[in-house]
């Protein structure tokens, strides 16, 4: 069975005053709609107070980002190891580390090593350029950036794929539910060539893109599409609780009739 998931990236947005305030605002209504897991990333500084308010509650937390080795003279880094004590998923690969921070699939994959290694669940980002889509060369990017973020790692359900047609992100133009579910049975697909059938069935793929609460069923009535990777109308109460109850009311989790055994 695929439980849906509503993540919420808040990006380089919220002092930690304004984080606290953001969960307030949300907290208690979020907590009670049930069927989808949900989850927040907020910026590293606020992760230690939001732990503390997350408490108790169903909400889950996660972080933007982090460095692939445990310790060490790595100055301004975060490792694995840190994060394993505040949260329990972690975004890797965003189209905005691959972009304003030159992270490569490489990078990406020892991320994604060090992350499981770490008992963290990572959401590992992938999406084509406009150039991509406009030359015809979306579903070999995206073969690629599975290919060599996931190389050498063992089948596992804990990870999460989010694709981000980076043309969708922060622009307001979010692809449609129907383009973007052929992307992600193509995602889907590949994973089951990579992987394997058994575990790529119980893959949660999101779409992220501009989701707001205007479009968020139009991608959640999807059956391929797990879920929603939001960033702008995270920061917003409403538009949040709004999508992820809308989530909860649409989605019929997917239930796969096989056992969870290694390929
Ligand atoms: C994101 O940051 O992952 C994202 C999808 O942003 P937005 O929803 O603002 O497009």
């Amino acid at each position: 069975m695929r439980i849906p998931l509503i993540a919420g990236n808040w990006k380089m947005n919220t002092t930690v005053a304004e984080a606290v305030n953001l969960v307030h605002s949300i907290l208690d209504r979020l907590d009670k709609i049930e069927g989808v897991e949900k989850l927040l990333c907020p910026p590293f500084v606020s992760l230690f107070t939001m732990k503390e308010l997350l408490k108790g509650s169903s909400i889950k937390l996660g972080a933007q980002n982090m460095y692939f080795k445990t310790k060490g003279a790595y100055t301004g880094e975060i490792s694995p190891l840190m994060l394993s004590e505040l949260c329990e998923f972690v975004i890797l690969g965003h189209s905005e580390r691959r972009g304003y921070f030159g992270e490569t699939d490489e990078i990406v994959n020892r991320k994604v090593k060090a992350a499981l290694v770490n008992n963290l669940k990572p959401i590992v980002c992938i999406g084509e350029t406009p150039e991509d889509n406009e030359t015809g060369r979306a579903e070999e990017v995206l073969y690629r950036q599975l290919n060599q973020s996931l190389n050498d790692i063992e089948p596992i359900q804990d990870i999460v794929i989010a694709y981000e047609p980076i043309w969708a992100i922060g622009t307001g133009k979010a692809a449609s539910g129907e383009q973007s579910a052929v992307t992600i049975d193509f995602i889907r697909n590949t994973m089951t060539k990579l992987w394997g059938k058994r575990i790529s069935q119980d893959l949660r793929i999101l779409y992220g893109g501009s989701v707001t609460s205007h479009n968020i069923a139009e991608f959640i009535s999807q059956p391929e599409i797990d879920g929603a990777l939001v960033g702008g109308s995270s920061l917003k109460p409403k538009d949040f609780l709004d999508i992820t109850n809308q989530a909860a009311t649409i989605k019929v989790p997917h239930t796969s009739t096989h056992l969870r055994t290694k390929e």
